[in-house]
Formats: C-alpha cells, sequence, structure tokens
C-alpha cells in the first residue's frame, strides 16, 4: 500500500501503482468525471500514470490551469489527427496549449493552404474522433527509436527536435493512428472533448527564424460543454467590437501614419484631451501624496545606459546609438527613465531628512519592436510610462508600499475596474546567489510587501523566483468587462541601480548609507491603459473622461446661435460641449451622435431657446426634458465632480 495525501492534509492508503483516474473514482463518481489531470509531488501528470510510491496527490480539473493545460494540449493532438487524415503528408512542428485554447503550426506541403473555408471540415473530423473515444497512450522511447520512426514518416521538424533531447527523457504520446513526439500530460482519451472550434490561421517561421521555413499556425479551442463553448465565441464577437483600434479610429482618438513610422501612435486632439484627464487625475493625486514631477530629455549618452545596465539589456535589440558630428558623441533614445532620475538625485548631496523622495514624470520610453508584433495602443514602439520612483531607506519601503497601493486602488476605482488580482513576486529561497542586494535588505523587502497586502486586505498570490534579480515586486492585473485579463499597474522594489549609480544619502549617524529605490506606474503605460479603458468601456467613458460631454442639437438652422450661446455657457462650467450644426433633420443627429458615445445630448427649438433651457437626453436613450441651461450646467459639473472628488477625498 502507498500513502496519497491530499491538498487539505488528509491522507488515504492505495495499492500500489493505483492511478489518479482510479483515485478520483475511489472519492466520487462526479469527481471522476470532471478531473483532467492529476499533480504528483508537484508534477502534473496523465490520469491514467501508476503512481508507486507515498505521494501528495491534487487531483486537477478545469478551473485548474494545469488541467485546462492538459485539456488544450490534448486538443492540439486531435487537431493534429484530424489534419494527417485530411492531409496526408502534412509534416508536423509543434502543437502547445496557449492561454486561450491551442495551436499547431503545421507544414501542408507545396501548394496545399488551409484556409478558414477548410475549417469546417477540419472540426467535423475532429468530432469524429472524439466519438471514436480513441486512447491516448504514453510511451517511453529511446533516442535512437525516435528518430527512426519520425525519419520513416519525414517528420523532419520532429527530427529535429529529438536531436536536441537527451537519450532516455523521450517520450511519445499516440491516439489511433497519430503519435507525436510529447512531454505530455493528456487526457485518458479524446472522449472528454465535447465542443471544438478552429478560430484562425497565420504565418509562423519554424523555430521563430525568418530563415526558415514558413509554417501555417492553426489556432483553435475546445470546452467540455458546447454553452461553454457558445459563451466564449460570443465573448470574442463582443471583443471585435469592442477592439480599441476600431474604436480608437470612430471616436477619433489616435491614429498611426506609415510615413511617421509603424508603432509611434499620433494622438488625436479627443485622444489627447482624454489622456491628459487622466494624466490630470493622477497628477493631483501624486501632489496630495507628496510627489515632485520632473521633466527629463527623451535621449541620453549612451555611456548612462552602460552604467544602469539597460544597454546591455536593451542595446543590441532595440534603436541603435545616434551619433553626433562632432566625433565620439554617442546617444540612446531612451528605453527607461530611471537612469535620468537616478541622476536627478545625484543633482545633490542628499540627507535623511529628504526621504524618501517621489519623483514623477510622465516619461515617453522608446523600444524596438518587431512590425508583426506592434498592435494598436498595446504594442507600441514609442510609450509614455505614469513613471515614478521613490528613493527611501530601507525601513521606509513598507510605508511606501502602502500609499502606492492606495494611489492605485484610487485608479482602479474612479475608473470601475472592480475586478482586479495582485501577484508578489519574491526570490528564489534555494537560489539566492542569482540575486544582487543583503539578505537583510530582500528579507526586509519581501515581508514588507507580503505585509503591506495583508494590511490592505489584498488578496494576492504569492509566486517564489519570479522576482527580478534586482528586487521582489508587486503586480497588478486588472480583469475588464469581458473578464479578460490585463497587467496594469506595477510597484517594484530595485537594490542595483542605487549600487550602479553611487546613490547615497547622510544618515542621522552622520555615515553614508544607499538609499532603496522603488519604480511604480499605476497606469503601467498611458497607451495600453487607454486601450484597456476603451475595450473596458466600449468606448463609453465616465462623464469626467468623455473627450466630448455634451452635443447640442438645434432642431434647425434658425436655433444655431442659441445652440453655440449654450456651448459657451456650458464651458464656463468646464463642460466640454460642440454643437452639431448639420442641415439634417434632429432624429439623424440624435442616431449619429449616439453612436459616437456622447454622453449628453441637448436638443434645443424654440421653447428651449424662448426659455434658457435644453432637452435633454441621456446616453442610453432616456428622455429628461426640458431643464433650465443653468441647472442642467449646474448638476453636470456636479456629477463630474462627485466622480473624481471621494477618491481623492480619501486621501
Ligand atoms: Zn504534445
Ligand atoms: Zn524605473
Amino acid at each position: 500500500m502507498i500513502r496519497i495525501t491530499f491538498p487539505d492534509g488528509s491522507v488515504r492508503e492505495y495499492e500500489k501503482g493505483v492511478t489518479g483516474l482510479e483515485i478520483a473514482q475511489s472519492i466520487s463518481p462526479r469527481l471522476a468525471q470532471e478531473v483532467l489531470a492529476v499533480s504528483v509531488n508537484g508534477e502534473t501528470c496523465d490520469l491514467t500514470r501508476p503512481i508507486e510510491e507515498d505521494a501528495a496527490v491534487k487531483l486537477l480539473k478545469w478551473e485548474d490551469e494545469e488541467g485546462k493545460h492538459a485539456y488544450w494540449h490534448s486538443s492540439a493532438h486531435l487537431m493534429a489527427e484530424a489534419l494527417q487524415e485530411l492531409y496526408p503528408g502534412i509534416k508536423f512542428g509543434i502543437g502547445p496549449a496557449i492561454e486561450n485554447g491551442f495551436y499547431y503550426d503545421v507544414d501542408p506541403g507545396e501548394g496545399v493552404t488551409i484556409k478558414e473555408a477548410d475549417f469546417p471540415a477540419i472540426e467535423k473530423k475532429m468530432m469524429e474522433l472524439i466519438a471514436a473515444r480513441e486512447e491516448i497512450v504514453r510511451a517511453n522511447i529511446s533516442k535512437k527509436d525516435a528518430i527512426a520512426m519520425f525519419s520513416e514518416r519525414d517528420e523532419h521538424y520532429k527530427v529535429e527536435l529529438i536531436n536536441e533531447l537527451e537519450d532516455g527523457t523521450i517520450t511519445t504520446y499516440t491516439q489511433g493512428a497519430f503519435t507525436d513526439l510529447c512531454r505530455g500530460p493528456h487526457l485518458p482519451n479524446t472522449s472528454y472533448i465535447k465542443a471544438v472550434k478552429i478560430l484562425s490561421s497565420a504565418g509562423a517561421y519554424w523555430r521563430g527564424d525568418e530563415k526558415r521555413p514558413q509554417l501555417t499556425r492553426l489556432y483553435g479551442i475546445t470546452f467540455p460543454k458546447k454553452k461553454m463553448l457558445d459563451e466564449y465565441l460570443q465573448m470574442l464577437e463582443e471583443a471585435k467590437k469592442r477592439d480599441h483600434r476600431k474604436i480608437g479610429k470612430e471616436l477619433q482618438l489616435f491614429a498611426f501614419s506609415q510615413t511617421v513610422g509603424a508603432g509611434l501612435p499620433l494622438w488625436l486632439p479627443k485622444g489627447t484631451q482624454l489622456r491628459m484627464r487622466l494624466e490630470d487625475f493622477l497628477k493631483k493625486i501624486q501632489r496630495a501624496f507628496d510627489y515632485d514631477q520632473v521633466i527629463t530629455p527623451h535621449i541620453g549618452l549612451k555611456q548612462l545606459y552602460v552604467t544602469s545596465g539597460h544597454y546591455a539589456k536593451y542595446g543590441k535589440d532595440s534603436f541603435q546609438p545616434m551619433h553626433t558630428p562632432e566625433e565620439g558623441e554617442e546617444f540612446l533614445l531612451k528605453p527607461m527613465n530611471c537612469p535620468h532620475h537616478c541622476e536627478i538625485y545625484k543633482a545633490f548631496p542628499r540627507s535623511y531628512k529628504e526621504l524618501p523622495l517621489r519623483l514623477a514624470e510622465f516619461g515617453t520610453v522608446y523600444r524596438y519592436e518587431q512590425s508583426g508584433e506592434l498592435h494598436g495602443l498595446t504594442r507600441v514602439r514609442g510609450f509614455t510610462q505614469d513613471d515614478a520612483h521613490i528613493f527611501c531607506t530601507p525601513d521606509q519601503v513598507k510605508e511606501e508600499f502602502l500609499k502606492v497601493m492606495d494611489i492605485i486602488f484610487i485608479i482602479f476605482r474612479a475608473l470601475d475596474f472592480e475586478n482586479f488580482e495582485a501577484q508578489i513576486s519574491l526570490r528564489d529561497p534555494d537560489n539566492k546567489e542569482k540575486y544582487i542586494g543583503t539578505d537583510e535588505n530582500w528579507e526586509k523587502a519581501e515581508r514588507a510587501i507580503v505585509e503591506a497586502c495583508k494590511e490592505k486586505g489584498l488578496k494576492a498570490k504569492v509566486v517564489l523566483g519570479e522576482a527580478a534579480f534586482y528586487g521582489p515586486k508587486l503586480d497588478f492585473m486588472v480583469k475588464d468587462a469581458l473578464g479578460r485579463r490585463w497587467q496594469l499597474g506595477t510597484i517594484q522594489v530595485d537594490y542595483n541601480l542605487p549600487e550602479r549609480f553611487e546613490l547615497e544619502y547622510t544618515g542621522a549617524d552622520n555615515q553614508k548609507h544607499r538609499p532603496v529605490m522603488i519604480h511604480r506606474a499605476p497606469f503601467g503605460s498611458m497607451e495600453r491603459f487607454v486601450a484597456v479603458l476603451i475595450e473596458h468601456t466600449a468606448g463609453r467613458f465616465p462623464l469626467w473622461l468623455a473627450p466630448t460631454q455634451a452635443v447640442i442639437l438645434p432642431v434647425s438652422e434658425k436655433f444655431n446661435d442659441y445652440a453655440y450661446r449654450v456651448v459657451k455657457e456650458l464651458k464656463r462650467f468646464d463642460i466640454r460641449a460642440e454643437v452639431d450644426d448639420r442641415n439634417e433633420k434632429v432624429g439623424r443627429k440624435i442616431r449619429d451622435n449616439e453612436l459616437k458615445r456622447i454622453p449628453y445630448l441637448l436638443i434645443v427649438g424654440e421653447k428651449e431657446a424662448e426659455n434658457e433651457a435644453v432637452s435633454v437626453r441621456k446616453q442610453g436613450g432616456i428622455d429628461q426634458g426640458s431643464v433650465k441651461l443653468r441647472t442642467f450646467a449646474e448638476e453636470m459639473a456636479r456629477e463630474v465632480e462627485e466622480m473624481t472628488n471621494p477618491a481623492l477625498d480619501q486621501i
């Protein structure tokens, strides 16, 4: 008998060689139906793999990342099996599970292409293989046999992969007539998969190398219930409608110009309005938290980034140094603001009495991204970080973390991101030599982050070994209206830059000490944040952020003058309004402006002009009737204030 320990600490005895599936069956038939893989002493395994000795076991279901991973990886094999039947002679590259579904890179052969029109036939074949309930069987195989087996089938991509593996570690998985080189783990059989969808195809170079052959990457997704697939496809549809690139164009927020260059966003007046409101909001909060705003140049001497270590990190694979007419001068576009802020710190001798020193800058940085990687505002080559660096003593780290968390919470709340998660990244305790900084400081900072989260009642996932070599960090992930996760704000402790820049302060003991540096950016970058905000709100921004808050719709040209007077009056209340003076029917004007997601439409005709009033129609088609202009302006100004002030009042 062997002893199996479950996550809740309970222990049961089983026959040696028991499988995860049998363990699940012994607990409940229902569980046996839901379980997809099993973790044995931390290693994810097939449900059918015999367990030979005492072990800690966790049964993995759909809700567990690893369970879902095994499910989607098995689905990649299923798709490959279907492709093998439909496209004889097709060659396979790699086929992993990804965050949402899976893909397989395939080489269908000379002159053969797999198009969207072919997807239904592939899906149909997959469903047939599911109905056949094929067992998925693992086998250990020697390197020699593996090479022979895949060479015989002319699978040269697989042979290349096998050649890089060590003998004794190679396994294959077989279902029906399909065998794949694979580590697993996999589902016991194909019938676990209930609903399938091939989503898209794209070109992908073998091993990401543009000098190697281009393969076809087929993306797919599967679910244990048809309803889940339907919901997912509906979410994708909705996501398409909310795509920030589409809405950004419709609302004239930003544009790209091939003449300016790919990945370099141009902020249009309305987008700039929106962005500046966000920046002003954060600046106001930062003033309350005693930050000092600074401004630094967009370039710096190459040596600056050699000192900071950024040249080693970004130098080769990013924008190359610029040379001046004068010989020997070399500048780099700045990839990070930190080195400049270190130099601001160094501009004067510092005393402990000045700490914490908090330097904030909306700093634009430039990093090269391959053109294929660029995507709207979320992957760009130039972006502005809402950056700040806090220079403090090791004892102040926790207090500063708490304050930065306050700022992040204020922002998330004001923007209706109710749903967020946090991750604490700590160092790998078994590999301490990988990290810079003393044990004492690391322990202090790690404890500070964990305690700060606890004090704020923030549930954070702790991950060992994920810290940067220069310090632990806390990252925030928000879930948008469609349940998609976006990584936004981050707070990062840094022992490295103070060392590299030899930063110092004079302590109360009159001795020189090294400060700790904290990097933080609640939005992350303005570009990325605005993209997320657009997709989260589908372009229906909260009133205080809407670039145009009200549009005045005169019922005929006769009332254009009055409409412009209304705009002028609203401006006195800091309300952003404009007139739709096109010679169109008012119904048409209402429809057009509703598409532009304008919060308030104000209709004006004879009655309104006579009474100094406006007829108010709120977004969503709610008619509020005729209201005195003055009253409307005051109420709207109050509404805006109430959206931002409660946040500021908490400070
Ligand atoms: Zn595989
Ligand atoms: Zn920084």
